[in-house]
């Protein structure tokens, strides 16, 4: 298998392990590999020429560190992957995946020293956080016009991701993920290419109420094959500014005749920080209104803990990033236990996200966590194909599946 990316950029000074390093990438079949030993050297290069699909970066440069750099290349549109590369203390390295990923980078994860190959082929086969792999890796944006004139054509449509007790072996709850039919052609959308640009033009109010007629139509059909199962449906924070919104949701809820605890509204963690000032009064009042709400990625923004303590979120989701790092990252798996722990203290449950093999899930589950949720146990699908899927049992015993052959 070739890897998925075809420029490959490596910022390293140290050329003894530069040297491996671009002999192991070019073995992945990627058409070019550029060495560079200094930032500013790569930062001028990126302004000049087409980006490469990732960056190898090294943590000590010799006229930048790896937390500048970062900064630098936020600045230039970079809108590749990010590897690090260092010698250098483990919660170093956490800080600066940390600083990356809240600026919006991909990081696939870390090197250390001395690189070896089986690290490296790891990382380059491994495919970008958060996007499907049925789905172009999405550079297209949706413009105002074909938002609108999507959603009059049905164009949204949601696919369902399963939630899984792998104590109990059950689903217990379905996350609507937003897919755009583009065109009406076969072609299918993941939400990075219309959810940011809704957002930024307006109209994500409207695309998410939109959204919900959808899904809100089909909890009837979710819940005779998983009873009692949840149903989560995404909320950007631009949405929970609007005061009227519970009372809105209700009247949709009582024309499906859903009642407000099946339904999970997840607000992402990073966005919660900015402090806009209604949304914890809404946020207060929807969690009266009996919507559960959960708070999503958790761990890439800085939640104080003491502003926690004073949100009613009732659903704890771990960031996909530790459970991908705990493995080999002492520190992620700190991160899990205190979390663990902190949701422990205030009654929330906890979900790992994007658990994508059998050890991942083990690992999660010697942390106590129990409710998982990822390509281990299922890709997001259409409403039908989820029922399907529940039905034929796949989503509680991936392992066994997997060893049929069949693939989710
Ligand atoms: P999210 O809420 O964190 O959703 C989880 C994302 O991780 C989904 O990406 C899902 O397909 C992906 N995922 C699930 N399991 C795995 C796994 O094992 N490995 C990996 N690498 N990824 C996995 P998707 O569907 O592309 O959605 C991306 C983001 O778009 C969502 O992240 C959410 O923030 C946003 N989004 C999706 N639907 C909506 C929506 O209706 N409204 C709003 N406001 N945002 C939405
Ligand atoms: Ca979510
Ligand atoms: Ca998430």
């Amino acid at each position: 298998m070739d890897s998925f990316y075809d420029r490959v950029l490596i910022l390293e000074d140290d050329v003894v392990s530069d040297d491996a390093l671009k002999r192991n990438v070019l073995a992945q079949n990627i058409d070019r590999v550029d060495v560079i030993n200094s930032g500013l050297t790569a930062i001028q290069r990126l302004n000049d020429e087409p980006h490469p699909g990732v960056i190898f970066c090294d943590l000590k440069l010799d006229d930048m560190d790896g937390l500048q750099f970062v900064r630098f290349l936020a600045e230039t549109g970079y809108d590749g992957d990010l590897v690090f590369v260092s010698s250098v203390d483990e919660r170093v390295l956490s800080i600066v995946k940390q600083l990356a990923r809240s600026l919006g980078f991909n990081v696939l994860g870390s090197i250390k020293k001395p690189v070896t190959p089986n690290q490296i082929v790891r990382l380059l086969m491994e495919r970008p956080v958060n996007e499907d792999r049925h789905l172009p890796r999405s550079i297209v944006s949706l413009s105002a016009g074909e938002i609108i004139t999507g959603m009059r054509n049905d164009a949204l449509l949601p696919y369902y991701q399963p939630k899984v007790d792998v104590k109990s072996n059950r689903v217990v709850g379905f996350e609507s993920l937003a897919r755009w039919r583009f065109r009406g052609s076969e072609q299918i959308l993941s939400p990075a290419a219309f959810i940011p640009a809704a957002e930024k033009l307006g109209l994500i109010d409207e695309l998410t109420i939109h959204f919900l007629r959808h899904v809100l139509k089909d909890v009837g059909a979710l819940r005779q094959v998983a009873p009692d199962a949840s149903v989560a449906v995404n909320f950007s924070v631009d949405t929970l500014v609007q005061r009227d919104l519970p009372e809105m949701l209700l009247d949709m809820l009582n024309e499906f005749r859903v009642e407000p605890g099946a339904i999970v509204i997840e607000v992402t963690e990073s966005k919660l920080a900015s402090d806009k000032v209604n949304v914890l009064e809404v946020l207060a009042r929807l969690h009266l209104a009996g919507f559960k709400l959960s708070i999503d990625d958790f761990g890439t923004g800085y939640s104080s803990l003491y502003r926690l303590k004073n949100t009613p979120f009732v659903e704890l989701k771990l960031d996909r990033s530790f459970v991908r790092d705990a493995i080999t990252d002492r520190s992620a798996q700190a991160v899990i236990r205190s979390s663990m722990r902190l949701a422990q203290e205030l009654d929330m449950a906890v979900i790992a996200e994007g658990v994508e093999t059998a050890e991942e899930k083990s690992l999660m589950q010697s942390m106590g966590c129990e409710v998982m949720q990822g390509y281990f146990f299922s890709h997001p699908k259409s409403l039908g194909d989820t029922i399907n899927a529940v039905q034929a049992n796949q989503y509680v015993q991936p392992e066994s599946r997997r060893i049929d052959g069949a693939r989710a």
